[in-house]
């Protein structure tokens, strides 16, 4: 056995049933036979955070008649894991009653949001949090059940956050004192620390949650902090693919991705990996691997610093293609911009006044337009701000006018030996356009290891399916 530390998270089909539950201790057991010391990162049980939200955001509006019925989805999914997979009676009779308890309080919280009639952010992570702190009990129990001594302790004790709710952000160094504080004296008793993924808390001890995805991100900062010498993240296909596999079948694993490129997909919509989670293992040196809870035999994807020759793993200059759908194109535009200094600073300041971000921005050289894109969800706002701030120019028709596309989708291809290789994004065009995929709008990563383009939200998968085709072809 190395005298090593593993962190290993588990996404939440790997938890979500009581076969994915069985494999997880499976897992776990055989990490344990080759790693001194594992620690376990967990998820809500597959479609119980979307369930816990989903309630809320009804409770918001003062609808509560679907609790009793969320109430019992969540009583039913876990506990016919408990009894299915806990042994010992009085573990797993506390494990449940440690669960109802949690459910309970989940729809305590329902009724006074419907009494306010308002959810706010710290509410909806109250919320959200509920997920986790039920499935780490089951898990806790289920690996302890497989002859694993393992002991659930919530990351709300030592994952230490600022109070931006729902997006939270870790404070590396309170944070790292508590981690080490306790999970070392667990792991140095020979017991594997369960515990959950996606939440935190302020220093005042209020839960957070670090964003929709987010217990990929638990699994870099904890591995980070103590620090681990490997993170593993189990999930439910076989590593990172050439492309998301719910769209293309014949998705094939890539067994070596580089951090740049994982960074491009992550931020670019491949949910296989939630994209805060490169940074903190990178800056550490920690391995990262991404792997199959359902095919354990299978190795997965390895993150690598530096790909082979010229950025060329298996001679393919493009590797993957991912798309991210509602989004809004947002085009500024008017002759009486030309010249003028500081639109573009205005124009992206009052976007920030909204606190979206900006995936993709385009700037015709004309200098009479400037063109990004926003989520959907945001675009309404942003025309506003932009409205108000350039109410002036406008009024002088200097601005002829701030308008937004219907939804669209960017899809982005990576690889970074297009860095090194003239004529791609000429093969990527010429694909798209055989493949009658109209191509609204382009950027290029300054890095050069992406390059984006927008198309119609109708075209996202024929677009996906047209480059994917060129990968695999090639
Ligand atoms: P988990 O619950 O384990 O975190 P997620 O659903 O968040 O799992 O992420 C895994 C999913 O990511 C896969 O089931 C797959 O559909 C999707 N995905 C999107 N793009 C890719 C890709 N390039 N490679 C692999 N999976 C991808
Ligand atoms: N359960 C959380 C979510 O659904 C976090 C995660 O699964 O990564 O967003
Ligand atoms: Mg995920």
């Amino acid at each position: 056995m190395q005298n090593k530390t593993l962190v290993m998270k588990f996404g939440g089909t790997s938890v979500g049933s009581v076969a994915a539950l069985t494999k997880a201790a499976e897992i776990v057991k055989s990490a344990r036979a080759d790693f001194a010391r594992v620690v376990v990162i967990t998820s809500a049980m597959s479609g119980v955070t979307n369930l816990l939200l989903d309630c809320a955001a009804l409770a918001a509006q003062g609808k509560v008649d679907s609790l009793p019925n969320t109430e019992s989805r969540l009583k039913e999914k876990h506990f016919t894991a408990a009894d299915a997979l806990i042994k010992d009676e009085i573990l797993r009779n506390a494990v449940k009653q440690e669960i109802s308890d949690l459910i309970f309080s989940f729809v305590d919280l329902c009724k006074a949001i419907a009494i306010l009639g308002e959810a706010s952010p710290r509410a909806m992570d109250a919320v959200a949090s509920i997920g986790e702190r039920m499935s780490v009990r089951l898990l806790a129990a289920v690996i302890e059940s497989a002859g694993v001594k393992a002991q659930a302790i919530a990351s709300t004790e030592f994952v230490v956050t600022n109070a931006h709710y729902q997006n939270a952000h870790p404070d590396f160094k309170a944070t790292t004192e508590k981690t080490r504080a306790l999970l070392n004296p667990l792991m140095d008793a020979g017991i594997v620390p369960v515990t959950t993924g996606f939440i935190g808390a302020t220093p005042e001890g209020v839960i957070t949650t670090l964003g929709r995805g987010g217990s990929d991100y638990s699994a870099a900062i904890i591995g980070s902090v103590l620090p681990a010498d490997d993170v593993w993240i189990w999930t439910d296909v076989d590593g990172v693919m050439t492309t998301d596999p719910r769209i293309v079948k014949d998705a094939q694993t890539l067994p070596e991705i580089t951090y740049s490129e994982i960074a491009e997909l992550a931020y670019y919509g491949a949910k296989v990996l939630h994209p805060k989670t490169i940074r903190p293992v990178v800056d550490a040196g920690i391995g990262l691997r991404i792997c199959n809870t359902f095919n354990p035999s299978h190795p997965g994807t390895r993150l690598i610093a530096n790909a082979k020759i010229n950025g060329k793993v298996d001679g393919k200059v493009v590797k993957a293609v991912t798309a991210i759908r509602s989004q809004r194109l947002v085009t500024i535009e008017g002759r009486g911009m030309l010249g003028v200094p500081g639109v573009a600073a205005r124009a992206f300041g009052a976007v920030a006044s909204t606190k979206t971000s900006v995936p993709l921005i385009t700037q015709a050289s004309s200098e009479q337009s400037i063109c990004f894109a926003v989520p959907s969800e945001s675009a309404a706002s942003v025309i506003n701000a932009l409205q108000s701030v350039f109410a002036r120019e406008i009024e002088d028709e200097d601005i002829d006018r701030v308008w937004m596309t219907e939804d669209v989708s960017i899809v982005t291809v990576v690889g970074v030996g297009m860095r090194h290789t003239p004529g791609v994004s000429g093969k990527v065009f010429s694909q798209l356009g055989n493949n009658h995929v109209n191509v609204l709008a382009i950027a290029q990563g300054s890095s050069e290891v992406s390059i984006s383009f927008v198309v119609e939200a109708a075209d996202t998968e024929n677009a996906v399916k047209a480059l994917h085709e060129m990968i695999v072809n090639k």
